[in-house]
């Protein structure tokens, strides 16, 4: 324990019936599902950096289940079943997040989803049209209506150089990212759990039937600990099966007379874009090298930012002149299972992470199943 550490401060801030380690959307919404659940639940958040720092406050904001490309990706390795269980979970976990918080709140807007295929790959972009009605059909019980059209006439109101295809989504919607995080945040202090930050845990261990936390300040103790640090959860968890992937992103300074209105998906989804406050959010192009974006390390490449400003300036915006404002990174966590973990990885020791780079869908709905976990364990 930290040498200066009063008495009081020893025997009110360091022991806790729940704590959680990390604050991104699984962490947090973990966190706010026991304490309503259970209100008499003493529960604390760890988080190692000032701001949460992993994905959730680094993300695109997509409020998305899957361009058609990557749900026919998904449903070759996972099978139809799977991948009908994989969008209802995503869907639950959108409509959690937007009641826990409130549309107005995280600037949910519904602008719609778009996949786009440019020239030379017209066997993709029939292939991705030839599925839309059987994936229509596929999650027609999870939506309610058709979700996916080829939508080729906004082609030109958008303005894209070299686009010859578009498949829509009607479902589709964007977030700010900011205001999901703070909200969640203050949710979660509004109904008294304690979050740290700048307050890494360097391990965990059991003593005495307590979990035992490691962190520079000293050693907090928990009944039942839950570990929510997605890519980084090797550190305390070395045997958990994910494959950290950064994500690239930069934003444009303010475009007059921006057209380009909703979300799309590039490339297999390897390349995101939208509209924010007239500028343009790009992010991705972790194929060109995935090797080197498998790391849990932030930071950016000279070969990925190449890529994305060159498909900004042809592709995405080929008559205007743009500067780029604002360049980060985020770490996701993958995995060949579309599910997201979520285990008693020991006795009173739970993990939820691999939201596969889609946890604005599926985080929250992660982290209510991982505090259910918690609870039908006995508290
Ligand atoms: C660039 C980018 C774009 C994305 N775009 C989208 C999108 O548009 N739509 C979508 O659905 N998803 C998107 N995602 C994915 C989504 O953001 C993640 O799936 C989601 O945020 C994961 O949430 P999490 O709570 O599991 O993890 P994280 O948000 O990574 O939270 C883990 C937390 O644990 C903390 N931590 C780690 N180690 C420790 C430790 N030892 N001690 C204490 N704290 C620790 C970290 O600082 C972090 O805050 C994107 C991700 C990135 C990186």
């Amino acid at each position: 324990m930290g040498s200066n550490f009063s008495y009081w401060e020893q025997t009110s801030f360091f022991n806790y019936d729940v704590i959680v380690i990390g604050s991104g959307i699984v962490g947090l919404t973990a966190a706010i599902h026991l304490k309503k659940t259970s209100p008499y639940l003493n529960i604390a958040i760890l988080e190692k950096g000032f701001l949460p720092s992993g994905a959730s406050s680094k993300n695109a904001g997509f409020a998305c289940f899957g361009s058609v490309s990557e749900l026919i990706e998904q449903e070759k390795t996972a099978g139809s079943e799977s991948l009908h269980r994989i969008i209802e979970k995503r869907w639950k976990g959108l409509s959690k997040l937007r009641f826990l918080l409130s549309d107005k709140a995280i600037d949910y807007k519904c602008l719609g989803g778009y996949e786009l295929f440019k020239r030379g790959e017209d066997q993709l972009a029939n292939y991705c049209v030839s599925k839309i009605e059987h994936l229509n059909d596929l999650i027609k019980d999870v939506v309610g209506k058709d979700a996916f059209a080829l939508s080729n006439h906004k082609i030109k109101s958008f303005g894209f150089g070299g686009i010859t295809n578009i498949i829509s989504n009607q479902f589709e919607a964007q977030i700010d990212t900011g205001k999901m995080m703070l909200g969640l945040i203050k949710l979660a202090q509004s109904i008294g759990i304690m979050i740290f930050n700048n307050c890494t845990v360097s391990d965990v261990n059991e003593i005495g039937g307590q979990n035992l936390i490691t962190t520079e300040y000293g050693n907090f103790s928990s009944k039942k600990l839950i570990i929510a640090t997605n890519a980084f959860i090797k550190t305390l968890l070395p045997d958990v099966a994910i494959v950290p992937g950064r994500g690239q992103v930069l934003v444009t300074k303010p475009i007059s007379g921006l057209k380009i209105e909703g979300t799309f998906h590039y490339d297999k989804g390897y390349y995101y874009f939208r509209n924010i406050d007239n500028r343009i959010l790009l992010g991705g192009g972790r194929n060109i090298d995935f090797k080197a974006e498998e790391t849990t390390t932030f930071g950016q490449t000279k070969v990925v930012q190449h890529e994305l400003e060159s498909l900004l300036r042809t592709i995405i915006l080929p008559d205007h002149q743009v500067e780029i404002d604002l360049r980060w990174s985020g770490i996701m966590a993958f995995g060949k299972e579309l599910n997201p973990l979520v285990i008693e990885a020991r006795k009173n020791v739970f993990c939820a992470t691999r939201c596969n780079g889609m946890g604005v869908a599926i985080g929250s709905q992660t982290g209510e199943d991982v505090a259910e976990l918690v609870i039908k364990s006995g508290l």
